[in-house]
């Protein structure tokens, strides 16, 4: 029997504000431990929420990124569950009234097309964070987060794969970055994602019992969780057709790389949600959500276009450079300074990616100036330094800084193009092989090659190896 797998993605975004969302403390991250807090976000008696503006443009903005209906009178709900890190006892949330809802993204994964359906997305307010102390017998509970505004994306189950999942949060991150709706840093928490996974026999049309994966923060470990959880359902099905499914919530362990069961739905949560009596519904009007609307920059999708047209990018060039906001804007930027796009494309998708993979610095971050990118570019182009020394260069670059003439000046990595200069190397190594010398006059062309490697070797790699292979002709005849 083959099986087909489902997915829904609950994702939540901490939006880009200086305050949180119900009083004036900062969202600053790394913060002291409870520096960022007030009577209002520590739920002190008497307090009162007011909501920040900001918050609700942001949510709108997404909402039209992700091509949702803008509710033009949302309201916000009590959401009532006791646990240490939350004051009030109960979170600031949306429950029937969201504040957009029927959106869509679509893309193309491994040979299908995905259309992945927003159900809805809702504005609250995060919890605080408990850190729960090593070898000792206490928790510390730090309030800093609690009340940083958030927004929860939930999608249909229209996922098929683990991997159409991952490029759907891939798309979702970038289209975030690009509206500057939230930083996406899914290292500091501020992305973060839930899965539901269940799977059926092909062809059958309901769904079977589903399973949510929490604590997932990274591509890959959304990736590692699915399949894991994948397999563990597909076995449990095939022996006794999945009556052992139970829905249930599980958290992933990404140490022992396997999920464990945390509650069931048994002990399931009723939150008793009701309307916050404290806060006002939420009304915005049509003028309101158009101004937000143009104040839309260009999404992932647009850009892509633009570089495929624009530049000429081949469709993967132009995918991975817009699929990651920094890197697009980065070649942009080095194009504009004058660099031909095809060259500024394959520097950055190449030594500037792998330089970021290996150092771990993230593309937002990248150490180098465009204009030294495309100044590098042009001195190889110009024959000036050959393309290794160009990468050695670029290497210098990204790691100590400095400008490419220094490096090539300090590293003595210019080209040698002077013909007495190689004239001496090319006599010098023709003297020292006299086996292949007379190997090439002997028609094995091969030999010339070797020939070549040899000055190219005594010149450190500087020559102009164009010049060596004619310098070495007209010396062998
Ligand atoms: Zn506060």
């Amino acid at each position: 029997m083959s099986f087909e797998t489902i997915i829904g993605l609950e994702i939540h975004a901490e939006l880009n504000t200086k305050s949180k969302i119900f009083c004036g403390c900062s969202t600053e991250f790394a913060s002291e431990p409870n520096a960022n807090t007030c009577p209002v976000c520590l739920a002190y008696p008497g307090t009162l929420p007011v909501l920040n503006e900001r918050v609700v443009d942001l949510a709108v903005k997404a909402g039209l990124a992700l091509n949702c209906k803008i509710n033009h009178v949302s309201k916000f709900d009590r959401k009532n569950y006791f646990y240490p890190d939350l004051p009030k006892a109960y979170q600031i949330s949306q429950f029937d009234l969201p504040i957009c809802t029927d959106g869509a993204v679509e893309f193309e994964c491994a040979g299908r097309h995905v259309r992945v359906r927003i159900n809805r997305i809702h504005i609250e307010e995060d919890a605080g964070k408990l850190v729960h102390m090593e070898d000792e017998p206490y928790t510390l509970v730090d309030y800093n987060r609690a009340g940083i505004p958030l927004i929860e994306i939930v999608t249909e189950p229209d996922m098929r794969s683990p991997l159409e999942a991952v490029t759907f949060l891939r798309i979702l991150k970038s289209i975030l970055e690009y509206g500057e709706i939230s930083d996406c840093r899914m290292e500091q928490g501020s992305l973060r994602c839930d899965a539901n996974i269940s799977i059926r026999p092909v062809g059958q049309k309901e769904f079977n019992t589903k399973v949510e994966l929490k604590n997932i923060n990274s591509f890959r470990e959304l990736q590692k969780a699915l399949e894991k959880e994948e397999k563990r359902q597909v076995e449990l099905y095939r022996f006794d057709e999945g009556h052992k499914i139970v829905q249930e919530t599980r958290r992933w362990d990404s140490a022992k790389g396997r999920t464990i069961s945390m509650r069931t739905k048994e002990e399931a949560q009723d939150y008793r949600y009701f309307p916050d009596s404290d806060l006002v519904p939420v009304v915005i009007d049509e003028p309101a959500v158009a101004e937000i609307k143009n104040s839309l920059p260009e999404l992932p999708m647009e850009k892509y276009r633009r570089f495929t047209e624009e530049y000429k990018l081949s469709a993967d060039d132009a995918d991975i450079l817009t699929g990651d906001r920094y890197l697009s804007e980065f070649f942009e930027d080095t194009v504009r300074e004058g660099a031909a796009p095809k060259a500024a494309a394959n520097w950055v998708l190449g030594d500037m990616l792998r330089m970021l993979n290996e150092s771990g610095i993230p593309s937002r971050e990248i150490p180098v100036e465009p204009i030294r990118l495309c100044r590098l570019i042009s001195m190889v182009e110009a024959g000036k330094i050959s393309n290794t020394a160009g990468k050695e260069v670029f290497k210098e670059m990204f790691t100590s800084g400095g400008t490419p003439e220094e490096i090539v000046e300090k590293k003595g990595l210019a080209q040698i193009s002077s013909e007495d200069a190689l004239l001496e190397m090319v006599k010098k190594v023709i003297e020292e092989n006299p086996k292949s010398v007379s190997d090439y006059r002997n028609g094995k062309t091969k030999a010339m090659g070797y020939l070549v490697g040899q000055v190219m070797k005594a010149s450190r790699g500087r020559a102009n190896p164009a010049m060596v292979n004619e310098l070495l002709m007209k010396e062998l005849g």
